[in-house]
């Protein structure tokens, strides 16, 4: 518990969904408020917390005493695998089960508060898709921060669900719908947003099943986002200005663009942070060293993030593809990737690619995009993969999963210029073709790489002194303490 001059303090609780691409933003905004003067309660699910002390050492949340970690559990049954736990479940746990333990939290903060132990809480900090968070604040009269850890483009497709369903455009009328062209129906009636198709729309719309956990979670979770006081967003106003304007003109609290976090967090240089980590995983330390030795700019770095799967053919397309493409790769397969199975590479695709291709389970990640040898990054396009993509000027050849990934892989590829996709069906030529222009086609590929460097400088002019995110992020703590719930 925080000391006695602590108790002036503001004191933020942070709940993040509990997987690794809203956690690591997640404690990037808490270390950005704890640099602003806010006392921090970190809520990790019980799971996830064993998880980070394994991947980052028994004392490594032990934290300071102003920014401490508190757990709940997420309703899920125990367990000590080290994976992401199955994402429907994990929603429909969190969202049915993690109020009553999460007040109890706040009571037992609240006695620390009356023992003078912590500062009373001024605000809760919920991820735009543990809104629960937001009910408990609501009910015991405390601000609400509602933080979406995503894209704006993907919050306006998951805004579009209710509408679907109510027109009857989903859910699809059978599994077919999904490779016989109707996904390629223009989305026609979103203000301002244009090239948007129901291929585009996050992708849980993709089923037959009117009572889908999914599409359900999402229409719930997006309905709470409008009983929040304030909504805090990981982007930047240049990079998403229509999206951003839509979310204006459909939610009546104020939103404030706090991005690209890894950006803004730099500039607040709080070295007593340095070692708080979010990675659930070990990170592979011996991927900078193998990088070190490497020309500039001519790795591609393969990495899908922490939920996305594949089955072992496309495995094999995507090896063959790099294989073939004939340059240095870096590529990061969790020991999860595969699905049903173990990761196996071929002993040819070894043989062809020995000396130029490195493989890990884990890195970090943020190092490694702004390491000067990488040229260009094969992603899924999971927004936090995508911003610091976008913070390290690095052009993407995209492959999305799921979920909003198919938005931020349409807005990376027709918007921004930044990107090409792979079709969903992956081929290895075509693997091959679209790295070889990433890395050093002399039209779209040169054209994709100028376009990484000037959002990448864009990026940069909205977090430094004077900047959109830099000065919304001061509103924000402004509004935070001047907030009547
Ligand atoms: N990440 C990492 N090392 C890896 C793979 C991923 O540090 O080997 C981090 C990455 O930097 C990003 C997060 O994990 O911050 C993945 O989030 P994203 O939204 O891109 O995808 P998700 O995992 O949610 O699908």
């Amino acid at each position: 518990m925080g000391s006695i001059s602590d108790v002036g303090k503001p004191h933020a609780v942070l709940v993040p969904y509990p997987a690794q691409g809203h956690v690591n933003p997640m404690t990037k905004l808490a270390k950005v408020l704890h640099s602003k003067g806010f006392h921090i309660t970190y809520v990790n699910t019980e799971f996830n917390h064993k998880r980070l002390l394994r991947s980052r050492g028994p004392n490594a949340l032990d934290g300071l005493p102003d920014f401490r970690y508190v757990t709940i559990p997420d309703g899920l049954p125990p367990s000590d695998a080290d994976a992401t736990q199955h994402v429907p479940s994990l929603c429909y746990s969190t969202r049915h089960t993690c109020l009553p333990p999460f007040l109890d939290l706040m009571a037992s903060l609240k006695q620390s508060a009356s023992a003078g132990l912590v500062p009373p809480v001024t605000c809760v900090v919920s991820d735009g898709v543990m809104t629960f968070s937001v009910k408990a604040a609501n009910i015991l009269g405390i601000p609400s921060v509602l933080f979406w850890t995503a894209s704006s483009c993907g919050f306006v497709g998951y805004y579009q669900y209710r509408y679907l369903l109510d027109k009857g455009i989903v859910p699809l009328k059978d599994e077919s719908d999904v490779t016989n062209g109707y996904l390629e129906t223009k989305v026609d009636w979103i203000p301002k947003i244009h090239n948007f198709r129901l291929r585009d729309i996050p992708s849980f719309i993709r089923t037959t099943d009117p009572q889908d956990i999914m599409l359900n979670f999402f229409i719930g979770e997006i309905e709470n986002a409008h009983k929040a006081s304030i909504v805090v967003i990981n982007t930047f106003d240049d990079l998403e200005k229509s999206s951003l304007d839509y979310m204006s003109s459909v939610l009546s609290a104020p939103i404030y663009t706090v991005g690209p976090l890894p950006l803004l967090l730099r500039q607040t240089n709080n070295q007593n942070l340095s070692s708080i980590g979010s990675n659930l995983w070990k990170e592979d330390s011996s991927v900078l060293r193998w990088l070190h030795t490497q020309p500039p700019a001519s790795v591609l770095y393969v990495n899908y993030g922490s939920i996305t799967t594949m089955s072992s053919d496309q495995l094999a397309e995507f090896a063959w593809g790099l294989a073939t493409s004939k340059r240095p790769f870096l590529w990061v397969i969790r020991p999860d990737l595969v699905e049903g199975g173990s990761v196996v590479l071929s002993s040819e695709f070894k043989k062809e690619t020995e000396g130029r291709g490195m493989i890990a389970s884990w890195c970090s990640q943020e190092d490694v995009l702004n390491h000067p040898a990488v040229g260009g990054f094969l992603t899924h396009c999971g927004w936090s993969s995508t911003v610091e993509s976008v913070c390290a000027g690095k052009p993407v050849v995209c492959w999305p999963f799921f979920a909003e990934q198919q938005t931020n892989c349409r807005y990376a590829c027709v918007e921004w210029g930044i990107g090409v996709e792979v079709g969903p069906v992956v081929e290895r030529e075509e693997v091959r073709r679209l790295v070889v222009e990433v890395m050093e086609g002399e039209n779209k590929g040169k054209q994709m790489r100028e376009k990484a460097l000037e959002w990448k400088r864009k990026a940069e002019e909205a977090t430094k002194p004077g900047g959109s995110s830099y000065q919304n992020m001061d509103r924000v703590v402004e509004a935070i303490l001047n907030i009547k719930p």
